[in-house]
């Protein structure tokens, strides 16, 4: 018996079902990906300084390379095949999409000029090609990034990172002269609850503090006085945060760039000027109550040329699978939306957790498709590979198999400067020229026009 998964989505989440899967006997595994490349987050979320967290590729290299797992990059679920069509042809799908769009902020402003959402940013900074033209607004005067978590200290460390410190990056060119352009020397970081409850985690705290050219500004009267001896292990991990955070707190401001935490504050509205340009963020003093967070009368404007909302992602919705609007994930049984059809990752969970927090969803998601092999079997067993090649010839997708992928990552490689790890390329044509240099028939990006139906 050979049972076809397809796994849509190639970030961490869908390598390391892949990864799982590979334990499952008689297992054919297709991972399709909207994007070009492989490796979602890893490629276009962790923070281009971040190179030794990109090394977990290395892993999801050696699946990819297993006989038995295809990689199809450039294939839109929605546009260049639908989620129905998958499952008629694939005894099992995994939606392993992740959660690339931003929550949105629900406050006056948000859509003014210069003000971001941390997905278009971080997307921007990374090469990905849907935001390679976001141009963004930077500086000349400072930045807010709001919330407390470690996409929005990845924000503020990208826009205060020297040159130097950056050049072992794989920054692409047009964000490191955007960044060096647009001169901001004051960043401030901006959360609704107090320190005692930001999301940071201590290693990436603990990198502000040696920042070159930057100061982290902490009033030392923001941080709670040390507990006595706190008794559940989530109690000891937040003080060992919050020694780091008093150890920033006491640090000497010398150098020409600060990144300012400000607490117990949530944004009430966005100011923009005569042109639609944000111009400050207005936030209220909060205080907890009850575990909820109450606004006080207090209202701190902070001035500003550029806002980034790093307040967390939620998952877009897949005509054909239920969806939680409010949560942003697809409503599973720990991950089994049906026999046949599963979720992994943020789509499963929500965007939470780390690179790893990923691999037990790997591994339930293998243990369920296991556990349904017989009735997936029972329903007749479907062609797989096959018939999803055969549609996607026929409407003329160009597919990115792992080979074409490794063309494009060596290209990168070769393109890079002395000390970056690689030239990013940022669109889908700069991919196939490589290919095309490379020698591979071209037969062009899929149409934006969606093919007739039928026709596989
Ligand atoms: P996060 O950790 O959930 O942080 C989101 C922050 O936004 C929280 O401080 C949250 O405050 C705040 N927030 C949410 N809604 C808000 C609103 N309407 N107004 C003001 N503030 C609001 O999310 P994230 O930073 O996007 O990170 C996502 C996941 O990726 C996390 O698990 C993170 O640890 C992980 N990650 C890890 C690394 C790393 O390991 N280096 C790097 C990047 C991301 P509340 O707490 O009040 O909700």
């Amino acid at each position: 018996m050979t049972l076809s998964v397809a796994i849509i989505g190639a970030g961490p989440a869908g390598f390391y079902a892949a990864e799982s899967l590979l334990d499952v006997p008689g297992v054919r595994i297709d991972i399709i990906e909207r994007l070009p490349t492989p490796f979602g987050l890893i490629r276009a979320g962790v923070a281009p300084d971040h190179q030794s967290t990109k090394q977990v590729v290395r892993r999801f290299e050696q699946t990819a390379l297993q006989d038995i797992v295809h990689f199809y990059g450039n294939v839109e679920i929605g546009r260049a095949v639908d989620l129905d069509e998958l499952r008629g042809f694939y005894d099992a799908v995994v939606l392993a999409v992740g959660a690339g769009l931003d929550r949105p902020l629900d406050v006056p402003g948000e859509r003014l000029d210069g003000v971001y959402g941390s997905a278009s940013f971080v997307g921007w900074y990374n090469g990905h090609p849907d935001f390679r033209d976001l141009a963004p607004r930077l500086g000349p005067g400072p930045a807010v990034v709001i919330g407390n978590g470690n996409v929005a200290l990845d924000v503020a460390r990208v826009l205060v990172k020297s040159e130097v410190e950056m050049a072992t990056s794989d920054l692409p060119d047009f964000a490191r002269e955007a960044i060096r352009a647009g001169g901001i020397a004051d960043v401030f970081i901006v959360g609704r609850r107090g320190a005692a409850d930001a999301k940071f985690t201590r290693t990436e705290l603990r990198e502000i503090g040696a920042l070159e050219a930057c100061d982290p500004i902490i009033d030392p009267d923001d941080i709670p006085a040390p507990a006595v001896n706190p008794v559940d292990r989530d109690g000891r991990l937040r003080e060992k945060t919050l020694a780091v955070l008093r150890g920033l707190a006491v640090l000497r401001t010398v150098k020409p760039k600060r990144l300012h935490f400000r607490f117990h504050r949530a944004p009430v509205a966005i100011e923009g000027d005569d042109a639609g340009a944000v111009r400050a963020v207005q936030f209220a003093g909060t205080q907890m109550k009850d575990g909820r967070i109450v606004a006080t009368d207090m209202i701190e404007r902070i001035a500003c040329s550029f806002v980034v909302a790093a307040i967390g992602y939620r998952t877009g919705p897949i005509a054909g699978i239920p969806f939680d609007a409010d949560r942003g994930l697809f409503p599973s049984d720990d991950g089994r939306i049906a026999p046949g059809v599963y979720a992994v990752g943020w789509a499963k969970r929500g965007p939470t957790g780390v690179i790893g927090s990923n691999r037990p969803d790997g591994t339930t998601c293998a243990e369920q498709i296991a556990a349904d092999a017989p009735v997936l079997a029972s329903r007749g067993l479907k062609p797989g590979r096959a018939a999803f090649e055969a549609c996607m010839r026929a409407r003329g997708v160009r597919t990115i198999t792992f080979d074409d992928w490794r063309k494009i990552d060596a290209a990168e490689i070769a393109g890079a400067d002395q000390l970056a790890p690689r030239r990013k390329f940022t669109s889908l044509g700069e991919m196939l020229a490589v290919l095309a240099e490379s020698g591979k028939p071209i037969c062009g990006p899929v149409p934006r026009a969606v093919r007739s139906d039928g026709d596989c």
